[in-house]
C-alpha cells in the first residue's frame, strides 16, 4: 500500500513503497530513509549516504545520472592518451 506523501530517495529513486534491497550476509534488507521531507516528498536513503550532505544542505535535486558522465570521461581520456 502506497503511503501518503510517498517519498522518493534523491540518490537512486527508491521510494516508500519501492525501498531498494540489500544483501547484507545471506540476508536481504531494505533501505530506511536517513533523512527524508515528507513536505517535498524527497530524501536520502541508507543506501546513497554520500547524497546525504548535500540534502541536508538543502539541496533537493535527484542526483544527475552518472554512467553518461563516466562514458563521456571514459571518451575524453582516450582522445587525451
Ligand atoms: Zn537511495
Ligand atoms: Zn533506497
Amino acid at each position: 500500500m502506497a503511503m501518503r506523501n510517498e517519498a522518493t530517495c534523491i540518490g537512486c529513486g527508491c521510494t516508500d513503497s519501492h525501498a531498494c534491497q540489500t544483501l547484507q550476509g545471506v540476508r536481504t534488507i531494505a533501505c530506511f530513509w536517513l533523512a527524508v521531507d515528507r513536505d517535498l516528498r524527497k530524501g536520502v536513503c541508507s543506501q546513497c549516504s554520500s547524497e546525504l550532505q548535500r540534502f541536508l544542505a538543502g539541496d533537493r535535486a535527484p542526483r544527475k545520472i552518472v554512467r553518461p558522465l563516466l562514458n563521456r570521461d571514459q571518451r575524453t581520456w582516450r582522445r587525451l592518451a
